[in-house]
């Protein structure tokens, strides 16, 4: 039998190096191409004119200065979010390390500190000149993972974000099989819609959450997402658990090779490990040696490079 080529897992940096400057700016996406990450991440969302912009949440209220700068913006719910902002606003706001709302405080208190910065929320497009434009001056080729937000709240508000991310990524030249990128979603029925009805061909990865997959049922679950995704991307809880204090191995990989799916888990942070890790080396080495993931996002992109180049 003909030996498969051996292909280090790829590691994509989650809201680029998260884990050093405030997430999804562009120097932090910059810094993660700097640590050689194979992927660099979007959030997307879109404004109220319709442009598509990197941003985590729906809310602009954790990672920026809007309560500052717009107080009077405010739903009902206390909340500021970005589709009720245009491009011009948003890109008028300081970007700063993610707080937690109800204390003020940093979510990772060793990271960034939270004050004001002089970084900006880009646009989809802009980040992807970025990142072509670092390809074309380092002579690499850094792939997209850009990740649709909450397609049915979009569409309740009156805007169809699947097809403003993919009109863009299709004029930035990502449109077929072969193109480097990996478009994901936590929405199912998104994600066949994007397969089935618009007829992407982009490679796709099925986003999960803990309580999507039942561990005695796996195959047969990933079997149907098979149908139309390329891949899945768990959360570090489906791929490993603690059983009577001894690190066990689920069935979420192997069942995934067997139906022809890539695992992309989230999330690697030093600073917030899993219950079953007792510090980074042992993260990566489960993640990677014992349940042979084939890729990870991380925060911190240059330690998990790190580790997969050292083996
Ligand atoms: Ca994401």
């Amino acid at each position: 039998m003909a030996q498969s080529p051996i292909v280090r897992p790829i590691v994509i940096a989650h809201r680029g190096a998260s884990g050093y400057l405030p997430e999804h700016t562009l120097a932090a996406k910059a810094l993660a191409f700097g640590q050689r990450a194979d992927f660099l991440e979007q959030d997307v969302v879109i404004t109220q004119d319709n442009q598509p912009i990197v941003l985590h949440d729906i809310h602009l209220d954790t990672v920026t200065d809007v309560v500052q700068r717009f107080p009077n913006r405010k739903r009902s719910d206390g909340r500021f979010y970005a589709i009720d902002f245009t491009l011009a606003e948003i890109q008028s706001l300081a970007v700063h390390e993610r707080i937690d709302l109800k204390t003020g405080k940093a979510v990772f208190p060793h990271r960034f500190p939270t004050t004001p910065t002089s970084l900006r929320i880009p646009t989809l497009g802009e980040e992807i000149e970025f990142i072509q434009g670092l390809n074309r001056s380092s002579g690499r080729d850094v792939g997209i993972y850009p990740e649709i937000k909450a397609p049915a709240w979009h569409r309740r508000e009156g805007k169809d974000a699947t097809a403003i991310v993919l009109r863009t990524l299709e004029q930035y030249g990502y449109q077929d099989r072969t193109s480097n990128a990996y478009l994901q979603c936590f929405d199912f029925d998104e994600c066949k819609r994007i397969r089935f009805e618009l007829k992407s061909p982009l490679k796709l990865v099925q986003l999960l959450s803990h309580d999507d997959i039942d561990l005695s049922q796996t195959e047969n679950q990933l079997k149907q997402i098979a149908a139309y995704a390329d891949g899945i991307g768990p959360p570090l809880s489906l791929l490993a658990h603690l059983k009577d204090k001894t690190v066990t191995i689920t069935n979420l990989v192997e069942s995934a090779n067997t139906c022809g799916l890539v695992v992309h888990p989230y999330t690697i942070r030093q600073d917030a490990l899993p219950d079953f890790a007792n510090d980074l080396q042992h993260l990566h080495e489960i993640v990677f040696r014992q349940a042979g993931a084939h890729g990870a996002f991380s925060d911190f992109p240059d330690l998990t490079v790190q580790f997969l180049q050292a083996k």
